[in-house]
């Protein structure tokens, strides 16, 4: 087996490649087939010469092992620079360490350390025993470790993290102008004006945590998804004022779908430019439709931001080409040819779900049966099983009617016979 070599860092490749780059990233699929169609599409999109493509870490680490092998194959198989996420989520140190060891054996040098979201299902964040409890803690774990073996890019919030936005009551005249210019303003399903923002001190707060981030060593920032170009722009200048002086990257969410858009939108709790809503509506007419109102949208809030100077563009592609690939050609980022090149076979990837939970419009397999039918015809004493996580290793239970306890691997459940009632199934390592 020819020996791996180390992949370039892309903190060198940003002294050395002249401001316009850009860069992808990809979410891992959830079917074998979704992985032979993205290693297509990677094959593709690499033409487009990006400076780097990505991979996210599945919600609560459910993609680990995927993740890893589309960051290895990046690097070795397609010859792309590869950049991995890594959150902390039901993530010990140790298992943090495995998997930077991995990426050490196969000479990846890029990493994009991350807290991650709470699993789904959970509402609230919480680190496991022995894990860490931040992103800080990762970034201070690699820098510990691996010296400046890695690359370290880190997150970064605009408008400030979801979890510090708040519903604010009283109308626009209760914020400071700071608050004002980063806020959302939407009308909710009652009819009624929901104003929600990141206040100033807490707004603070995310600045002086995002320092220390930077201070632990980290090398870039790569930001979430914002439609409001003046709020990114707010962003630099606060961050320039903190002391932050590393390259920050704007995160450019491909418009692909308006179920999407929604979805997104409201997720991220991102701030929508006037008559933004209005125009996504009118443009959810087709398929093809809202795609090209992406690709001029994009296009302009690209322009923009390059002509303002940032190094370099991170689309989020959602595994898709046809909006990401018409940007980049209206930019003159890459050419007629190169674009043709890519735009065969977009709806391969329709049914795919990001790591965020980010669907990119159609549903996946055939209608489910419903609930109502199946009771018109199942003999009566039929159960639910209501499964509490379904991560882990090994299923449990207590019968509700016997008392009795039951548990084995996964593999051995079957099912069960006991009558009517929930049943309230916990899985452990
Ligand atoms: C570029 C990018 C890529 C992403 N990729 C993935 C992915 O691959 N997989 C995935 O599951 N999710 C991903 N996410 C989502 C991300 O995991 C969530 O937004 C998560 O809730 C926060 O992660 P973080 O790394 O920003 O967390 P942190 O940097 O730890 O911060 C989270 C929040 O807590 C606050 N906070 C934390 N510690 C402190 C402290 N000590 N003092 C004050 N405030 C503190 C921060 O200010 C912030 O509001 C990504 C997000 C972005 C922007």
């Amino acid at each position: 087996m020819a020996a791996v070599t180390d992949d370039k860092k892309v903190s060198d490749l940003m002294k050395e490649t002249k401001p316009g780059f850009f860069s992808f990233e990809y979410f891992p699929p959830k079917t074998a087939d979704g992985v032979t169609n993205l290693k297509k599409r990677m094959s593709r999109m690499k033409a487009l010469n990006p400076l780097f493509m990505d991979f996210t870490w599945g919600a609560g680490g459910s993609t680990s092992d995927l993740t890893l092998d589309l960051t290895a194959a990046c690097k070795n198989e397609f010859g792309v620079v590869a950049n991995m996420h890594l959150t902390c989520t039901n993530q010990t140190a140790s298992l943090a360490e495995e998997a930077l060891n991995k990426c050490k054996a196969v000479g990846v040098r890029n990493i994009v350390a991350l807290r991650g979201d709470a699993p789904r299902g959970m509402d609230k964040w919480e680190a496991v025993e022995g894990g860490f409890t931040c992103a800080l803690d990762l970034v201070k774990m690699i820098r510990e470790k691996y010296g400046d073996y890695f690359t370290v890019s880190v997150a970064g919030y605009p408008e400030g993290h979801p979890d510090a936005i708040e519903q604010v009551e009283g109308g626009l005249d209760v914020l400071t102008e700071a608050e004002r210019r980063r806020c959302r303003t939407f009308i909710d399903e009652e009819g009624k004006e929901v104003l929600m923002v990141c206040r100033d001190a807490k707004f603070a707060e995310e600045m002086t945590y995002l320092k220390a981030k930077i201070d632990a060593g980290s090398d870039f920032i790569i930001t979430q998804m914002f439609l409001d170009v003046q709020v990114f722009h707010d962003f630099v200048k606060s961050c320039r004022e903190y002391g932050i002086n590393v390259p920050i990257i704007p995160g450019i969410m491909c418009l692909t779908g308006y179920g999407g858009f929604q979805r997104m939108t409201a997720l991220c709790k991102t701030r929508l430019p006037a008559g933004m809503a209005e125009a996504a509506k009118a443009a959810s007419t087709s398929d093809d439709d809202f795609k090209q109102w992406g690709i001029d949208m994009g296009t302009e809030m690209c322009r923009n931001l390059l002509d303002s100077g940032v190094l370099g563009l991170h689309f989020y592609t959602l595994n898709l080409e046809k909006v990401v690939v018409g940007t980049l050609k209206n930019l003159g980022l890459i050419s007629e040819e190169q674009a043709a090149g890519c735009q065969a076979g977009d709806v391969d990837a329709k049914s795919m779900v990001s790591a965020q939970g980010i669907t990119t419009g159609a549903k996946i397999g055939t209608d489910d049966q419903k609930v109502s039918d199946l009771m018109k015809t199942s003999p009566p004493g039929f159960f639910f099983v209501r499964i509490l996580s379904s991560q882990d290793r090994r299923w449990s239970y207590k019968s509700e009617e016997t008392h009795v306890a039951h548990e084995g691997p996964w593999s051995t459940f079957h099912g069960f016979h006991l009558g009517c009632g929930w049943l309230n199934i916990r899985f452990d390592h």
